[in-house]
This record gives C-alpha cells, sequence and structure tokens, in this order.
C-alpha cells in the first residue's frame, strides 16, 4: 500500500489525512508542535497513526508521497532532505483536487481573498447552487472532498499552497492583485512570488477563465511574458473593458457574452475602493457561472462582510469603531485608510514585515488625527509618522489602545483597527486581536 505522510497537523493537513485514508493509504501525520484536542479526536477516529512535538526521520523519508502544510518553509530541515531522497511533497489542494470532481473556483492574491472568496460563495448559494467553501476557510478542502458531495467548490488559495500544487486544475481562476507579502519566503525576490501567484492558472484550458485585475501592473505585466489558454476577463476601475467589468459614471457595470450587468457603486454592501475590486471579481464569476442579474445585485446589496475586515463594531457616543484586525500588510492598511470617510483615530502596528510605510503618507496626512501605536517595538511607525501625525501614542494592550483612542475621537470621527502589520508579538493571531478590540469597544 503507498504511504502517505502528512506534515502538520493543522485543518488542512488533519483533512488531507482523513481524505488519504478514506482513499485506502496507509497514511502517517507527524507534526513539531502539539494538535489541538479536536484534531487528535478526529485522527483517532478514523485510526490515523500521528506524532506530536516531533519529526520521527525514519517514519517520515519512507513515504511515498508527503503532503506539506503550507506553513512548514521549503527551508526547513527536513523538507530539503525529502526533496534529495526524491519523494514528491505537494499541497493538500493538490492532493485534494485529484479526487474531486466538482467545477472549482479558485481565488487568489496579496489581498482580498476571503472577503472575495465569500462573496463568490454567497452568490452561489444564493443562485441554489450545490457549493462548498474552501481554502483557507472553515472546514479544509480535503477534509470536505472526503466527506460531502459538492457540485462546485469556492477555493481561497495562498501562494503556500499554490507552490506545492503541479496537476490541480482551476476552472475559474480569480486573481485579485500582487503586491508584495511573505517575500521573506521567496528568497526576497518578487519574480518568485509573481510566479507563485500565477500558478493557479496552470493546466487551465480555453473553456476556463481567468479573472484579473486589469489596473494591477504587476499582473498584467506578467500576462504579457506567459502564453495562457484560459479566456481572460479584466476588471478595471480604470478603462473600460470590451469583456469583463468597469466602472461606468456611478455604476459597477460587467458584460460577459450576452450577459450585460449594471449597479449603483452606492448600493454595494461592502463600501471601499478595494471592496469595489471584490466585487467586479465576483460578478463576474457570476457571469461566468450564467447566475442571473438579479441574483448578483440582490446578493452584493446584501453580503454582510467577514469578521475582521473593514468590520463596524460600535457607534460609541458618535465616534464609529471599526476593526480590520486582519490588514497585516501595508496595502490592505491603504484600503482601509482609503475608504474612510471621517477623520480617523489610527490603531495600528505590530510585528513588523519589513515594511515600508511611504505610501501611506499622505493618507495620513488627510485623515489621520492621532495614531496609536499597537505594538511592543513602535520605532518604524514612529520614525514613518512622526513628523506627519498630529499626535501618536504607544499601547501594549488591545484595551489600552481603545481607551485612548476613545479619549483622542471626537464625535464624528472613526476610530480604526488597520494594523499592516502581522500579530504575533501580542496576540495569538489576528482573529485574537480583533475581538479583544472588540470587546474593549463593547466595554467603554
Ligand atoms: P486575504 O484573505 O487575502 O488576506 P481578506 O479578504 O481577509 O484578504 O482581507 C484582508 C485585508 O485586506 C482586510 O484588511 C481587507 O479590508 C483588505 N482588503 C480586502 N480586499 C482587498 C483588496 N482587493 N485590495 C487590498 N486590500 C483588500
Amino acid at each position: 500500500m503507498k504511504r502517505i505522510v502528512v506534515l502538520g497537523g493543522g485543518e488542512s493537513g488533519v483533512g488531507a489525512a482523513v481524505l488519504a485514508k478514506t482513499k485506502g493509504f496507509e497514511v502517517f501525520l507527524s507534526d513539531v508542535g502539539k494538535l489541538k484536542d479536536e484534531y487528535v479526536e478526529i485522527l483517532q477516529q478514523y485510526e490515523i497513526p500521528f506524532e506530536e512535538d516531533a519529526h520521527t526521520d525514519d517514519l517520515l523519508c519512507n513515504a511515498a508521497e508527503v503532503i506539506k502544510s503550507p506553513g512548514i518553509p521549503d527551508t526547513a530541515p527536513l523538507i530539503v532532505k525529502l526533496h534529495e531522497k526524491g519523494i514528491p511533497i505537494i499541497s493538500e489542494i493538490e492532493f485534494a483536487g485529484r479526487y474531486c470532481k466538482a467545477k472549482k473556483i479558485c481565488v487568489t492574491g496579496s489581498n482580498g481573498k476571503t472577503t472575495t472568496a465569500s462573496i463568490i460563495y454567497f452568490l452561489m448559494k444564493n443562485a441554489g447552487l450545490n457549493v462548498g467553501l474552501a481554502g483557507n476557510i472553515g472546514k479544509s478542502y480535503a477534509y470536505q472532498v472526503a466527506t460531502e458531495n459538492f457540485d462546485y467548490y469556492v477555493l481561497e488559495v495562498s501562494s503556500f499552497q499554490l507552490d506545492g500544487m503541479f496537476d490541480f486544475k482551476a476552472d475559474i481562476a480569480v486573481l485579485l492583485n500582487i503586491t508584495p507579502d511573505h517575500l521573506d519566503r521567496y528568497d526576497y525576490k518578487m519574480e518568485n512570488y509573481v510566479k507563485s501567484k500565477f500558478r493557479i492558472t496552470q493546466n487551465m484550458s480555453d473553456n476556463d477563465s481567468f479573472i484579473f485585475c486589469f489596473d494591477d501592473e504587476v499582473t498584467v505585466e506578467h500576462l504579457d511574458h506567459i502564453v495562457l489558454k484560459a479566456q481572460q476577463l479584466p476588471f478595471s476601475q480604470t478603462e473600460e473593458v470590451p469583456q469583463g467589468a468597469f466602472l461606468e459614471k456611478e455604476h459597477l457595470r460587467a458584460r460577459y457574452r450576452n450577459s450585460d450587468f449594471s449597479m449603483l457603486i452606492q448600493e454595494l454592501s461592502l463600501q471601499g475602493k478595494h471592496n469595489v475590486y471584490n466585487s467586479m471579481a465576483a460578478t463576474v464569476t457570476a457571469q461566468v457561472l450564467k447566475i442571473k442579474n438579479e441574483v448578483i445585485r440582490e446578493s452584493l446589496m446584501s453580503f454582510k462582510g467577514v469578521e475582521h475586515r473593514l468590520e463596524t463594531v460600535l457607534k460609541v457616543r458618535d465616534v464609529l469603531y471599526v476593526n480590520d484586525s486582519k490588514a497585516t500588510n501595508v496595502n490592505s492598511a491603504w484600503y482601509a485608510l482609503e475608504s474612510m470617510k471621517t477623520k480617523v483615530v489610527w490603531i495600528a502596528g505590530g510585528t513588523d514585515k519589513g515594511n515600508d510605510y511611504t505610501m501611506l503618507a499622505d493618507l495620513v496626512k488627510d485623515k489621520v488625527k492621532a495614531i496609536i501605536c499597537l505594538g511592543v517595538d513602535n520605532s518604524k511607525l514612529h520614525q514613518a509618522f512622526g513628523n506627519i501625525a498630529p499626535m501618536m501614542e504607544d499601547a501594549l494592550s488591545a484595551e489600552e489602545a481603545v481607551k485612548k483612542a476613545y479619549e483622542l475621537a471626537s464625535p464624528g470621527d472613526t476610530v480604526l483597527l488597520s494594523p499592516a502589520c502581522a500579530s504575533f508579538d501580542l496576540f495569538k493571531n489576528y482573529e485574537e486581536r480583533g475581538q479583544q478590540f472588540k470587546e474593549a469597544v463593547h466595554n467603554l
């Protein structure tokens, strides 16, 4: 029996192990850290042997194939060793794709993946399609392939997943944007990161569709240099495109074959320039899937948004508190600040990923009346904005940050948590940061 080794016992690893087991492979899962109780239970239920707190070489190097969690870098000694031995290493999505006959709509990009994948899923559900949502959201793709029977999947795919994808093919691929992120995993070469993102298009045929942002120079430039069989459907906020989505006065307009869609931007439930892009990408996807204009319009008007993404928390004394904890890079914080219509008390900071804050300077000048730095080391923020922001304060907890913001904000202002940084210096993850922010706001 073919032996499959799964490295990493998080959501995707455990799902891959379950799928491999149900397909009759000999499976072994290994994680250098501790597994969550819920995952241990699943592994026991499926009688899958595993190890925690260790990687035992002898148990791993005899694999016919390895499924690697996207969190483990290629430079990890074990991965280098497996490569040297010539053992194929793939990602969970690649593995699950082999057993999935459903049509696959894959969403990637540096920012907006979860939001856009969730809008597309919502649209498809509303159109009555039998669709699952997976990738970095909810239950893993592999687990769902093992236990569900969907006709369609909407998959949020990160570049780390893409790096382990070879034969997988998307029926519809959406590439939202490419801005520098995670460059530490790509030898600090933007080119490598771009290539990784474009793996979303590999194996596509002329029956498939590639939906991309025409305003994203990096994407368009790379497209010029590759051969792509899929039909190309751009979306743009600067130019009219013959097929795809564009702006026409105050309207989001989209054309695909016989379908012609138009809707007032103000009617979109998610506001902000970035969400116009996300809504455009979702609309073109829906058109390719032949979803009716009425369903598209109603869905885009009623979509609730995803937690921690420009999420409205509460108004206190006429000050609006907005949780954008998921803004873990400069680009997403730019879109958050750009979408603000009032003066802003901006809570930013955390673990800096080699950020360059220059692109935020103008927005900060225009809109920000105070910055509250929420991080252990705030020196880079002080350097970047010390001379621009009228006021700067430091905080070491979400509660302290919210209290300070409360004191500095006046009626009509917005207090925005949009950190532009990762959260690991003070919090377990961005969800915990957002949660604590919301709690502190509710306690005001
Ligand atoms: P991802 O899944 O790619 O991390 P999310 O939908 O979770 O993207 O959003 C991450 C952050 O980026 C949020 O702060 C959100 O407000 C912002 N964002 C969402 N869509 C875009 C976009 N198209 N371009 C830039 N930033 C975006």
